[in-house]
């Protein structure tokens, strides 16, 4: 991204913000790979978010999503100096990272990472780290990715492969009722309930926040109003850049920071159609008895030809079975069996009470 295009962006932020008395924003480098615009770069883009945002009393959260191949101890100063926080790509341990992530020459990755995760996890550098995002690889060990990445006690995201009803899932290919993704997230949530408890799956504390009436923290999840926009490094101003993975052109609106404002953005029907709760949802999923929750999935996977994103999730069988498992979980959780009875067969058995 060019100064100039960084600068007007910046400036476009700073009127939608003034207009709309927002004082506070976030704002995230994300990639392809972030951290190839280097050091000068870095400092390009936040002297920019400084001049045009910080210094007119707007409070910016500077993040970046990287595969951390190219952190160093250099960018990591840059960071900890201007205040910009790093979330790592990583799926898993070693042999399940390695399947997918591998460099230009198809060479495995994880070892890089690991050392660079070692100096990224130092006392000196923690402070800048967020967490994981960890794409599921039907292939691996629920639990040994969970215990892999818990062990750095940080959040992590785990997020379903992008597919859609024109393209389905690995392992969905033949049968869209199949649950493969919850059959490998329900091991992972009970072991992540059972044994460890601590730092944030999102996903899972999502759904446990909502079924208890709270918010989701996860994008892919939930009724909230989605207010995130994409501006690429030519100035154009896009839809969320996952929806690329529907078809060409998806996440083209045809603005761009120089010719239009963020509230004409804002105006626009795929902008719109993610703030107005389940009215923006296919009929099945406004019906759907866990809508609250589940929210229709997310957007990229409920596309197909026919009827664009007007559908449930391509995930929609697996949403339902790990809501309902959680769910279950949870209620004998805070409703423990409070009461022992003989039942006809003369052994004790539990009465659960449950809410409702
Ligand atoms: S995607 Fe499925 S589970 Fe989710 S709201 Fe729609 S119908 Fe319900």
């Amino acid at each position: 991204m060019s100064h100039a295009v960084a600068r007007q962006a910046a400036r476009r932020i700073r009127e939608h913000c003034q207009a709309h008395s927002r004082t506070e924003i976030a704002i995230v480098f994300h990639g392809g790979e972030p951290l190839l615009v280097g050091r000068s770069g870095l400092e390009m883009l936040t002297d920019v978010i400084r001049e045009e945002l910080i210094n007119h009393d707007i409070k910016v959260s500077v993040g970046l999503q990287t595969n951390g191949v190219l952190f160093t101890p250099e960018l990591g100063d840059v960071m900890l100096a201007r205040d910009i926080s790093l979330a790592v790509s990583l799926d898993g341990p070693p042999e399940v990272n390695d399947r997918y992530r591998v460099d230009k020459q198809g060479r495995p990755t994880s070892a890089i990472l690991e050392e660079k995760l070692e100096l990224l996890l130092s006392p000196q550098y923690s402070p800048l780290f967020r967490g994981f995002l960890c794409v599921i690889d039907l292939d691996s060990d629920p639990i040994a990715v969970l215990r892999y990445l818990s062990s750095y006690h940080h959040q992590v995201d785990f997020l379903f492969p992008h597919g859609n009803y024109e393209r389905p899932p690995v392992g969905k290919e033949h049968d869209l009722s199949a649950t493969p993704y919850a059959d490998w997230l329900i091991p992972a949530f009970d072991y992540w309930f059972d044994e460890i408890r601590d730092g944030n799956i999102r996903l899972f504390a999502s759904i446990i926040s909502m079924l208890l009436g709270g918010q989701s923290q996860f994008e892919g999840l939930g009724l909230g109003s989605v207010d995130l926009v994409v501006v690429e490094a030519n100035g154009e101003i896009e839809a969320v850049d996952t929806l690329k993975s529907t078809f060409p052109g998806a996440a083209h609106l045809g603005f761009d920071v120089f010719t239009d404002d963020f509230d004409t953005v804002a105006a626009h029907p795929a902008i719109r159609g993610r703030q107005v709760g389940s009215a923006g949802l296919c009929a099945t999923c406004q019906a759907c008895p866990i809508v609250r929750i589940c929210g229709g999935g997310y957007l990229p996977h409920r596309y197909s030809h026919a009827n664009q994103f007007m559908n449930p999730s391509v995930y929609c069988a697996d949403l339902q079975a790990l809501i309902a498992h959680i769910g279950t979980k949870v209620k004998r959780e805070i409703f423990p069996p409070t009461l022992a009875v003989r039942n006809d067969a003369g052994r004790d058995r539990d009465v659960i009470i449950l809410p409702g």
